[in-house]
Formats: C-alpha cells, sequence, structure tokens
C-alpha cells in the first residue's frame, strides 16, 4: 500500500480545508471500501480525513415529517432506528440486506453512498478500465458480465452500483445534502448519480471537495407500505443480483402513489417510472401488476451472458408488489 498521511477531524471545516489543501486527500468514513481499494492499488490517496468524530450522526425528525439522517451514522444505527423501521422499512430492510454485522457497525450513511463498483475487472489492475483508467477500454463488454447492467449503460462501462441503501433512498425520493467550503447545497438521489455515457469515472454529482452531511427523507415520501426484497448470488450477503426497492400508498383499493426503485441492474439506482405511472389510479389486479413489471424493463438492452436479469427483475417486482397489495399472483 502508498504511503499516506491519516488525520482526524473533528469539525466539519476542518475537513473541508483538509481535503482543499491536498489534491490527493479523500474522506474517510467506515472505511470498508476504501481501505479495500487502497490495498489493492486501485485508491491511492495521499492523505485520509477522518470524518467519523464530526458531529454528523444521529437520525432526527424533519420540519416537512421526514426524516434526516446524518452521514456518519452507521449503517447498524440507521436501520436499527425505530422511526426508520416504522415510516421507511424499506430502507431498515436494504441495509441490513446489505452487509454482515461488522461491516454495518463500521460503514456510514454517507460512505455507502460512495461505494465503487465491484466490477472484477474494476480491481484487478493488469485489465482495462475506463472507471478505473479513463479512456482505456471496457475489459467487461466483451468479457465476464453476467453480474452487470441490462440499463442505461453504454459501450464504455456496464458496471452496476453495489449499495442496496442508495435503492431503498431511491423509491423514498431521498435528497443528499453536502457541504464545500463556499456552503452546503442539496441533490436529490435521482439526480445524485449521473448517467454513464462516455465518462464512467465521474461517479457523483457532488462538487470537488464536498462532503455528505445528511441524507434527507422527505415527509410526503411516507408509505406505510413499503418492501425491499434482493436476490443474491449466495445464501450469505453478496451484493444484489437483482433487486427491488417499492412503496405504495393504497386507499380505497386503488393505488394512489407507486414509487418503485431496482438494484442491481444499472449504474445508479433506477426508479422504474413508466411502471410507477402504469400503477398509479389503478386496481392492483395481477395483471396489472405483470403489466408494470414489463414496463419497468421495457427499456432494458441486456448483454451477451446477463439477460436472466431482465426475466428475474420482472419476477421481483411482480413478488414485492404482490405482496405490498395483497394480490395474488397467478401461476
Ligand atoms: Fe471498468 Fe465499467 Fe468496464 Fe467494469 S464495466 S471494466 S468498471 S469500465
Amino acid at each position: 500500500m502508498k504511503e499516506f498521511a491519516y488525520q482526524r477531524a473533528t469539525a466539519v471545516h476542518d475537513a473541508l480545508s483538509a481535503v482543499a489543501a491536498d489534491t490527493g486527500a479523500r474522506y474517510l468514513g467506515g472505511g470498508t471500501n476504501l481501505v479495500d481499494l487502497m490495498k489493492n492499488g486501485v485508491e491511492e490517496p495521499t492523505r485520509l480525513v477522518d470524518v467519523r468524530r464530526l458531529p454528523l450522526d444521529g437520525v432526527r425528525d424533519a420540519p416537512d415529517g421526514g426524516l434526516v439522517i446524518g452521514a456518519t451514522t452507521t449503517n447498524s444505527d440507521a436501520a436499527a432506528h425505530p422511526e426508520v423501521r416504522r415510516r421507511f422499512p424499506a430502507l431498515s430492510q436494504a441495509v441490513l440486506a446489505g452487509a454482515s454485522g461488522q461491516l454495518r457497525n463500521m460503514a456510514t450513511v454517507g460512505g455507502n453512498l460512495l461505494q465503487r463498483t465491484r466490477c472484477g475487472y474494476f480491481t484487478d489492475l493488469s485489465r482495462p478500465c475506463n472507471k478505473r483508467v479513463p479512456g482505456s477500454g471496457c475489459a467487461a463488454i466483451t468479457g465476464a458480465h453476467h453480474n452487470h447492467a441490462v440499463l442505461g449503460h453504454s459501450e464504455h462501462c456496464a458496471a452496476t452500483h453495489p449499495s442496496d441503501m442508495a435503492v431503498a433512498l431511491a423509491a423514498f425520493d431521498a435528497v443528499v445534502r453536502y457541504q464545500t467550503l463556499d456552503g452546503a447545497g442539496e441533490i436529490p438521489l435521482s439526480r445524485f448519480y449521473p448517467p454513464v455515457g462516455d465518462r464512467p469515472d465521474r461517479e457523483t454529482a457532488l462538487p470537488p471537495g464536498a462532503l455528505i452531511t445528511a441524507v434527507v427523507l422527505p415527509g410526503a415520501a411516507v408509505s406505510p407500505r413499503s418492501r425491499y426484497r434482493k436476490v443474491r448470488e449466495r445464501a450469505s450477503y453478496a451484493f444484489a443480483t437483482v433487486s427491488v426497492a417499492a412503496a405504495l400508498d393504497i386507499h380505497d383499493g386503488i393505488v394512489t402513489h407507486a414509487r418503485i426503485a431496482l438494484g442491481g441492474v444499472a449504474s445508479h439506482p433506477w426508479r422504474a417510472e413508466a411502471a410507477e405511472a402504469g400503477l398509479r389510479g389503478t386496481r392492483p389486479t395481477a395483471e396489472r401488476l405483470r403489466i408494470c413489471a414489463e414496463e419497468a424493463l421495457s427499456d432494458a438492452k441486456p448483454l451477451r451472458d446477463n439477460a436472466y436479469k431482465v426475466t428475474l427483475a420482472r419476477n421481483l417486482i411482480q413478488a414485492v408488489l404482490s405482496e405490498l397489495t395483497g394480490t395474488e399472483m397467478d401461476r
């Protein structure tokens, strides 16, 4: 591992100043992804600015009835918080599905959003990867890509985003708060991860040097019915092959609001907006749910070896919606 400096920040301004003064500096949260990448040489920061002692942890009520989750809140604390479990159950379920207890105790909410892809070529320094070395090529497009994206990818990169938490946050229309030396800002999660296009190395819309300070769950997104389900390749913890977060409001048997986000299928949490629109104002019959699942994947462009994900995602959407609505699916 390359030598680096370490400093612990106790004030947000100090952390921002330290990163602004050293172009090779990185913020350190739980380190559950960054330190792994440092060990294999993918990341080579000159300085780590530890932000875990900053006063950014905890979950509190937002004025609109939502919740504000501080960026250094551990994944364990976020998942276990009674108001998260009561008002945003899919978020708690997503975090619990994401990693072992040991990792959840270390990993932070802010760091979770900044996880980097687990594409095997990204961490193999001997292979071309546009995300790691822009312009070098993409080994996955013609190589091993059975677990890669079927939506929103490009010829330059087909990696998927590994976060389970981010998928649930997308379904709840969460907003990411950040701070820079120039002031504070907010980015809706729907715009937090830019489209891949020809710049897969650009992974977030954060300004340079920005520090995530919180994630806001809007009160308007509160839904008593929400669910996160994940299909993975083994029974123990693994990144999602496909996952679905859905939140529904149902009144008098009619779906009034629907939010559906998919994980494991794109470079970022994928909101299935056409499917949501197709569900709103309708009675959730088995046929309606089947059509919704079709619509959610209508833009899918599978690679040579991952068309199975399209079928898997359709089936998982139907299963989750069936569970939330109490609709029995046809066999
Ligand atoms: Fe790199 Fe993306 Fe290609 Fe994987 S899919 S090798 S991360 S460019």
